[in-house]
């Protein structure tokens, strides 16, 4: 912990920190699961200043051999009940949307909620990004997770990134679809902190994608998406088994499955929620005795879409494990 310790206020000096920062800061204040226990340490910088921040911390601590975590919104994850080990780089201060004059393009840092992202989009007259309306989560995040939802994907409408790549040099790349597919981007095997993005979309009247994004919302909050805390799907959609993976948990009858105080929603199967003081460990072993159910009873491994972060005890939790930065 002092090296942490040590390794904050060198960079804090040096780089004059604009933010907050907490030690042994519980990760359930930070998913939309409200699951987690501490990380060692959560930073969160505030202002211009992030890129040349992040990137003197992450150089800092490669050195040290310190872990960083790169968080979004949260909204995808199941954190440890030990926590996170090292450093948690929260975006979420790293905000902001600016149009690009001449062209339907609209560039977003990546700690911009997805909320304000697409209401940016839509003020401004910008059409396309109306499929992640109610969506929670970040830009970064959505962009690291090729985000899917109503049959569109982020990769859709994505054309360029600025990232810091693995290097630690500022990098700015255009992103090509062919590079992304379903629930997967290029980023998933890289270690790169996106720092902004470009989408490319098309000129709308606003009152139109109000109206789109409107009833995406309305949908969501009918299939119970806000009722419970959760972090979405919590596993992948697969075409080869002909059905959604929430019709497979459905037809097996194991809707409100409940271990601890995780419970498979009552109102969608592929929904795990937080029913009031879930452990990481009760999600994790949810997850796993669906798993093993759906294997035994029809011979098909469900991949999890929810992402198990931080400090597991052996053996390591299903997929999803992060690389260490
Ligand atoms: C109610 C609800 C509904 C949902 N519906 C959908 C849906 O319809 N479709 C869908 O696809 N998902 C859905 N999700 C899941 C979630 O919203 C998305 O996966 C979202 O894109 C996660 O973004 P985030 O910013 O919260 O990322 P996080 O959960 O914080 O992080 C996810 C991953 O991205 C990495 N990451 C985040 N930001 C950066 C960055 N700037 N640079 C590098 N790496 C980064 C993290 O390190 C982590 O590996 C839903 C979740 C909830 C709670």
């Amino acid at each position: 912990m002092s090296t942490i310790r040590e390794l904050l206020e060198k960079i804090n000096t040096e780089k004059g920190f604009t933010g907050i920062i907490r030690y042994n800061e519980p990760m359930a204040a930070h998913t939309t699961l409200r699951v987690g226990g501490p990380a060692d340490a959560w930073v969160r910088p505030e202002g211009d200043g992030f890129p040349g921040y992040a990137a003197a911390l992450l150089r800092e601590a490669r050195a040290r051999g310190v872990p960083v975590f790169i968080l979004g919104g949260g909204a995808n994850l199941v954190a440890a009940d030990r926590g996170i080990r090292g450093i948690v780089l929260d975006t979420s201060g790293w905000t902001g949307c600016a149009a690009e004059p001449g062209v339907p393009d609209l560039w977003v840092r990546s700690g911009t909620p997805v909320e304000a992202l697409t209401a940016a989009a839509a003020e401004q007259g910008l059409g396309g990004l109306e499929f992640l309306a109610g969506m929670p989560g970040s830009a970064g995040g959505a962009v690291w997770m090729n985000a899917r939802c109503y049959g569109s994907s982020v990769s859709d409408v994505l054309a360029e990134a600025e990232f810091l790549d693995e290097s630690l040099e500022f990098r700015s790349a255009p992103m090509r679809a062919e590079d992304f597919s379903y629930k997967r981007s290029p980023f998933q095997t890289r270690r790169d902190l996106i720092l902004s993005v470009r989408f490319r979309l098309r000129e709308r009247p606003p009152a139109e994608i109000l109206r789109e994004m409107e009833g995406y919302r309305r949908d969501r909050e009918e299939k119970g998406h806000y009722r419970f805390p959760s972090a979405g799907s919590a596993f992948k959609n697969n075409q080869d088994f002909g059905k959604p993976t929430g019709k497979i948990i459905d037809e097996l009858g194991l809707r409100g499955l409940r271990i601890g105080g995780a419970a498979v929603a009552d109102y969608h199967g592929n929904i795990i929620i937080n029913t009031g003081g879930a452990r990481a460990a009760d999600i994790r072993a949810l997850v796993e005795t669906l798993r093993e159910k759906v294997r035994s009873s029809l011979g098909i491994l469900l991949e999890p879409e929810i992402l198990f972060v931080g400090d597991w005890p052996p053996p390591p939790p299903p997929e999803g494990v992060l690389l260490k930065r």
